[in-house]
């Protein structure tokens, strides 16, 4: 993409929004690179460095049946890999919290489990995968943060119970929660704008959200191609917080 190309779509970019009133923006772990947490998919992502660690496919590491297996790999993992507790917001993550108090956008659906969303200022934020700073107890339901879990040495056991304490994330095999599932649901159908950013749209049931759309236009921010990239009104193949900031400073 040429330099003019990428102004002129950074210019619709900035008229769309202007025109909006209902923006949901539907973000992937493209992000938050620009926070320095990897995604999973691209060349220099999690996945690579996952199966050399361990042997065994993020899938694996990641799935329900694992962490009952091996939970003390599981956990070496989550802190190794998932983790990232000093990473702060970036200008994606900054943009879409400044729409939202500007009352242009009604919600970000993420499939994101960093938390950074609510830490750039959002509040009315859609996880559908959980977040890794609620934890609980896989026996009494106690909640803990992410704190604990990182203190404890080994696998995290419950204060009441001596259970094991996991983070609220959705693994492999396991099914999204329902009521958020429905909230991001309603929202992307009320929508009037759908910005997409940051992720492959490659992990289902996330990635099938985008049919629920009914509004005027579509924009992807997205570095590599998608399989919806043909779906979009407007597409653009760059840094989500970059191209945020400049559109932004447009308005
Ligand atoms: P993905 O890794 O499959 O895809 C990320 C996409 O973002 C890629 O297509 C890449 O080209 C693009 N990208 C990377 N940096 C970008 C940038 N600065 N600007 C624009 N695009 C950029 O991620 P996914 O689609 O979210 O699916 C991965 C799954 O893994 C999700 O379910 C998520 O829960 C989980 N995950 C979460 C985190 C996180 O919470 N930060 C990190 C890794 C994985
Ligand atoms: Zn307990």
């Amino acid at each position: 993409m040429n330099m003019s190309d990428n102004e002129n779509k950074i210019e619709k970019l900035a008229s769309l929004i202007k025109n909006s009133q209902r923006i949901v923006a539907f973000t992937g772990a493209g992000v938050s690179t620009e926070s320095d947490i990897p995604d999973f998919r691209s060349s220099r992502g999690v996945y690579q460095s996952i199966e050399k660690e361990y042997g065994q496919p993020a899938e694996v590491l990641l799935s329900h049946s694992f962490f009952e297996k091996s939970p003390e790999i599981f956990f070496d993992y989550l802190r190794k890999f998932l983790v990232f507790p000093d990473a702060m917001p970036n200008d994606a993550h900054k943009s879409l919290a400044a729409l939202e108090n500007e009352g242009r956008l009604s919600c970000v659906v993420t499939q994101n489990i960093d938390g950074l969303h609510a830490k750039a200022g959002s509040r009315n934020v859609c996880e559908l995968h959980g977040s890794l700073y609620r934890n609980y107890c896989v026996k009494c339901g106690e909640k803990y943060n992410l704190d604990y879990v990182l203190s404890a040495d080994g696998i995290p056991r419950c204060e009441k119970c001596g259970s094991i304490v996991r983070p609220d994330v959705v693994l492999y095999e396991e099914s999204l929660n329902q009521k958020v599932m429905e909230k991001a649901a309603r929202e992307i159908s009320k929508a009037d704008l759908l910005l997409i950013m940051g992720t492959s749209l490659a992990v289902y049931p996330a990635a099938g959200f985008i049919r629920y759309f009914r509004g005027g236009s579509i924009v992807i921010i997205n570095k590599d191609a998608t399989p919806y990239d043909g779906s979009a009104n407007l597409l653009i193949a760059a840094k989500a917080g970059e191209t945020m900031r400049s559109a932004l400073e447009l308005l």
